[in-house]
């Protein structure tokens, strides 16, 4: 029997693939900030939600944004790309991590993924800098940290900024250190998908101090609204490139509310995270399926918890398998490089993207939010052991070299 989703819904085993974690305190802060007629940007909340992203990574500068994407936005135009610069960016990435580059004129180059963390291949990064490399983007998979050491080695080599997608991350560290304050900048997700989540919102930190004047004016419409406010200027101007990149007071409030539950919320995850991870070890291993690799040195903040089968039919044969079982899970990315808008815009690095290739094909996320129940946890455990992947036809790209990478 199928079992739709409006029947486990009536029976109520149904597991769908995230629900939306609301604090209950958003109600509370959002009717504040309409009592006091706070409907604009950049007020109370705002403060407020910025100081506990400082207080939680470190960051000297936050600026909260409508998502991850113009976050990404503002950071290409504060890195004054002209048509024709390159930008080096993950193929196994979402969409805006290359588009709002793309946006500036600047060509996407494509680099193929690790084939343990499924993160930028710090190995296959050298090889895609060419003289008109502007930018690496680096995108922390399931906010498990890329190969920052070597990154960053490479990128000073070559005079080059990290920029980090970080929509994964928040709450994420590598060597003790936050993710989100390794780039010049970080963009950041407050999607109603992530960890913390304001309905729909973002942050962009900047990390390096000589771009903060810069980053708020492309914020506020390319004005120096700012000085008008701090009684520097008499009247503002239009004054460089910019959009409407301000995030609204109420859905401050509602990520005010979020981020002082943070601590929560990621101890609940993780603890979901730790159970698929012991409980699916016996079965990944009969079965040649893989769970995910962390290591050393990477503190991850559970907001991903993925498997990678043997075969795209495996794949396939496991989203059935679970769906008959009332367990949504899903596949993620599609590989950039050789997407419609990646084959026109972009460019591949030399050798391709095979692992990108070979993951998309095999990957499936499970169920993984906040108020996951431990019974909705067994159902899941249950329902993936219960299933017997086919053997795998051919082995992982780059296979050989996932002993020597841990
Ligand atoms: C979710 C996500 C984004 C986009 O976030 P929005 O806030 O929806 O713009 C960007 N990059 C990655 C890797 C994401 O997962």
């Amino acid at each position: 029997m199928t079992v739709t989703a409006s029947h486990t819904a009536a029976t109520g085993t149904y597991v769908p693939f995230y629900i939306p974690h609301l604090t209950g305190r958003e109600e509370t802060y959002l009717r504040e900030a309409f009592e006091t007629g706070q409907l604009d940007s950049d007020g109370t909340f705002t403060e407020r939600a910025v100081a506990l992203l400082r207080r939680l990574t470190g960051t000297p500068h936050a600026l909260l944004t409508p998502s991850c994407t113009h976050a990404l936005e503002i950071a290409a135009l504060a890195l004054d790309l002209q048509p024709g610069d390159e930008v080096i960016v993950p193929s196994w990435t979402f969409a805006p991590t290359a588009s709002a580059f793309a946006l500036r004129g600047a060509v996407p180059v494509f680099v193929d993924c690790r084939p343990d963390t499924l993160n930028l291949d710090e190995r296959r990064l050298e090889e895609a800098v060419s003289e008109r490399t502007r930018a690496i983007l680096v995108m922390h998979y399931a906010g498990v940290a890329c190969a920052m050491d070597e990154i960053t080695a490479i990128a000073g080599r070559h005079g080059l900024p990290i920029v980090e997608d970080n929509a994964h991350g928040l709450a994420g560290a590598y060597r003790g250190r936050a993710l989100g304050t390794f780039g010049i900048m970080a963009a950041h997700s407050f999607h109603a998908t992530k960890n913390i989540q304001c309905s729909k919102g973002g942050a962009l930190f900047v990390n390096d101090p000589a771009l903060y004047e810069r980053t708020v004016l492309i914020r506020d419409r390319g004005t120096n609204r700012y000085q008008y406010f701090r009684g520097e200027v008499d009247k503002y101007r239009w004054v460089d490139l910019g959009s409407s990149y301000l995030l609204s007071e109420p859905l401050a409030a509602f990520l005010t509310a979020q981020l002082e539950e943070l601590p929560r919320i990621q101890r609940r995850r993780r603890e979901i995270w730790a159970a698929y991870h012991e409980r699916l070890a016996g079965w990944a291993g009969r079965t040649g399926v893989v769970r995910p690799t962390v290591p050393p040195g990477c503190e991850q903040p559970a907001h991903i918890y993925y498997l990678v089968l043997p075969g795209p039919d495996s794949q396939q044969a496991l989203l059935a398998h679970l769906a008959e079982h009332g367990v949504k899970a899903t596949p993620h990315f599609q590989p950039l490089h050789s997407s419609p808008a990646g084959l026109r815009y972009g460019r591949t690095a030399p050798g391709s993207c095979p692992v990108t290739e070979w993951v998309a094909d095999r990957l499936i996320r499970l169920p993984l939010y906040a108020d996951m129940t431990d019974s909705q946890v067994d159902r899941v455990v249950d329902a993936l052991t219960s299933f017997q992947p086919r053997p795998a036809r051919r082995p992982a790209p780059g296979h050989d070299d996932r002993k020597e990478m841990r």
